[in-house]
């Protein structure tokens, strides 16, 4: 961004084209009046419905981290499988996929989700300063790398073949980890970060 571009300016992610957003009521959009891309979004209960979402997201992750995932019964015995060992597991096996799986399915989601609680309390709590900008740019980076829901999918697709071998029970964890993506998509989606980093920058002045 060049440095005469004025702070409280947004471009529209689809055009380009430069606009000053006025300030939105609850459950408002603003759409760009070149291409009519949504620009900016208000949701209704604001920064409490955003820390909410992330609180409920982050408990859950502790729970789906904490807890047995899935267990299998059948001719073979009874086991049954944690995130945290089935990514262990990888790891010492195969230490590249390992470690991505465990950054891209856990690790980056908690961060995101740590980020957004931060981001939520800090404006909660008062005038966030226009440091918290670099917060809300980390959870705009994040967005395309957040694979928990992969995961989820991925688990599901995987048990479909499995349950015809043996018995399939979900643990804590499974439900933990569901609700963990789903409240972290809530709180990400009711979140629009150019509007939070246009708002610091008007703090600011
Ligand atoms: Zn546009």
């Amino acid at each position: 961004m060049p440095d005469d571009f004025p702070q409280r300016l947004i471009a529209c992610s689809h055009c380009d084209l430069p606009m000053e957003v006025p300030a939105l009521e609850q459950r408002q959009a603003a759409c760009c009046p070149r291409c009519g891309a949504v620009v900016a979004k208000r949701f209704r209960g604001g920064w409490r419905r955003v820390a909410a979402f992330a609180t409920i997201s982050l408990v859950a992750l502790f729970i789906a981290l904490g807890f047995s995932y899935l267990s299998l019964s059948g001719g073979a015995g009874d086991s049954s499988a944690s995130v945290v060992g089935v990514a262990w597991a990888m790891i010492l096996e195969r230490p590249l996929l390992g470690s991505l799986v465990g950054l891209f399915f856990v690790g980056v989601p908690a961060l995101q989700c740590v980020a957004i609680f931060g981001l939520s309390v800090a404006f909660l709590r008062g005038q966030p300063s226009l440091r918290w900008r670099h917060v809300a740019a980390l959870i705009e980076r994040l967005g395309p790398w957040c694979m928990a829901d992969v995961f989820l999918v991925g688990t599901l697709v995987s048990l479909i073949k499995i349950a015809s071998l043996a018995e399939v029970t979900f643990g804590a964890s499974f439900w933990g980890f569901v609700f963990f993506v789903v409240y972290l998509v809530a709180a990400y989606s009711s979140l629009d970060t150019k509007r939070v980093i246009s708002d610091l920058h008007r703090n600011a002045d």
